[in-house]
């Protein structure tokens, strides 16, 4: 991110906040006990680079003692948001939400070099507002993959010509699919398995008489479709009737946390206006990031506007992770033809999941509850693996130095259990991360969804 600061942005930073509830910093208490949870901290070895360090900087800003400089943004900027600090912090400092306020002070009040502005306008304001130019650019990036040009970047001399940081990008593109899910199966109703076609397979499955939504995403509904159709087909096969509004948008996760409210706010009304109206239980999401979005929309809107006054805790109740959903059916799950065979898979935590959803426990109890499953969890499971949304494209190096202590666990994991097949992490961009990090170290491991594992050990056709 672009650290210039202009003339104007030296004005007091007080009067920035003044629209903007900041109160809950004065919970930090200044301890230190979040600082051995923090990956920049255990990087760079700097309190301005630690939670705590970073509370005195937006505290400073929020008091009006420090002004919109470099030396006061960066540290913000290398921030990864992984709220790590949040589950450690004993005082209930809500640093994520602190952080994303902040961020977006900085973005209305600093100026953007002509590169910056270019991308957000480009990417952020364009790409991710329009389902057409997702699948114009997925099936561009499934060309590009199909001709091979990744491979050729990656194993051949060519790599050694190009910036490293570059090579590495080829190992993230996601596994495009050229077509949109939601698009596809725009507001069809798929009816409970047992219903019909299934009905030979699963009879004992009673309809569990909900009605659910899938959330489908932005890069997700164009890339990596096996996640959104195991998603599905698990919902159905115990028995839910599922309903994908086509008129669903991007979360807005990558917004907020590179200070674009503006944008994030027009996604959230445009969201609550897909989702409401059609009475639904439960909202579905199966990756972290979006349901942690989604689940705090409310911080978007500040108190008394009229926005505010929607139904965003309505809402938000009914955001629910697919691996906390399905865990609460497990005794339906138990019902379907599981295979049997011994399996030992490897497990990583999403922050967003972990830390943001304070969801972590039951995902991990419903995959080990699965027959022949030996779910092993990674010595650091609950470190962040530097991925944090556009964070690896943006801090590349100390992403990559996240990464790098994210592949030492999966080794020493490797090392105390050298049959596992895979890893599985409930979130495409930790998926994207950690695969990338196992391909350019050469570890032969393949990783992937809970619900596509899950579906892969399905003794059944898992189509919708
Ligand atoms: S954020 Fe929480 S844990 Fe960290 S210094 Fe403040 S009170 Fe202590
Ligand atoms: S959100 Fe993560 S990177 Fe940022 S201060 Fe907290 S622990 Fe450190």
């Amino acid at each position: 991110m672009n650290t210039e600061v202009s003339e104007n942005s030296t004005v007091a930073s007080k009067a920035l906040f003044r629209d903007v509830e900041f109160d809950n910093i004065l919970k930090c208490v200044h301890c230190g006990l979040c600082l051995d949870s923090c990956p920049t901290y255990r990087e760079l070895a700097d309190e301005k680079d630690s939670p705590r360090g970073r509370l005195y900087l937006m505290r400073g800003l929020w008091e009006g003692e420090l002004e919109l400089k470099p030396q006061v943004i960066e540290p913000l900027n290398r921030c990864i948001d992984c709220r790590a600090c949040e589950s450690a912090c004993p005082s209930g400092v809500p640093f994520g939400e602190l952080l994303e306020k902040t961020r977006g002070i900085i973005l209305e009040n600093k100026s953007q070099s002509l590169k910056e502005r270019l991308s957000r306008a480009l990417l952020l304001k364009g790409l991710f507002r329009s389902t057409a130019l997702m699948i114009a650019a997925s099936r561009l990036l499934k060309l590009y993959s199909a001709l091979g040009l990744p491979k050729l970047i990656t194993k051949t001399f060519v790599g050694k010509l190009l910036p490293k940081s570059f090579v590495f990008q080829q190992h993230l593109l996601p596994d495009c699919s050229g077509e949109s899910f939601k698009q596809k199966h725009a507001d069809k109703n798929f009816l409970p398995l047992q219903a019909h076609e299934s009905q030979k397979v699963d009879s004992q499955i009673q309809q569990t008489n909900l009605k659910v939504g899938m959330f489908t995403g932005c890069i997700m509904d164009v890339s990596e479709k096996a996640i959104h159709n195991s998603t599905l087909t698990l919902l159905r096969h115990i028995g839910c009737e599922v309903v994908i509004p086509g008129n669903q948008v991007c979360c807005g996760a990558l917004h907020v946390h590179s200070g674009d409210r503006k944008t994030a706010r027009e996604f959230a009304v445009k969201n609550l206006a897909a989702f409401e109206p059609r009475n639904l239980d439960a909202t579905i999401t199966n990756a972290a990031g979006c349901g942690a979005q989604l689940k705090e929309y409310n911080h978007l809107f500040a108190e008394g506007t009229a926005e505010a006054q929607k139904n965003w805790r309505g809402f938000e109740n009914n955001i629910i992770d697919v691996l906390e959903f399905l865990s609460r059916y497990a005794e339906k799950l138990k019902k379907l033809p599981f295979r049997e065979e011994e399996d030992t898979v490897l497990y990583d935590a999403p922050c967003h999941l972990m830390h943001a959803q304070k969801v972590d426990e039951n995902p991990r109890k419903l995959l080990s509850s699965l027959p022949g499953v030996n779910l092993v969890t990674l010595t650091e499971s609950n470190w962040c693996c530097g991925s944090g949304g556009i964070y690896n494209l943006v801090q590349p190096d100390l992403s990559n130095a996240v990464l790098e202590r994210k592949i030492e666990s999966v080794r020493q994991t490797l090392s105390a259990n050298p049959g596992a097949s895979s890893i599985v992490t409930g979130n495409p961009g930790c998926l994207y991360q950690i695969r990338a990090g196992l391909r350019s170290n050469d570890i032969d491991l393949r990783i992937l969804h809970p619900a596509v594992y899950m579906m892969e050990r399905l003794k059944i056709n898992g189509s919708p």
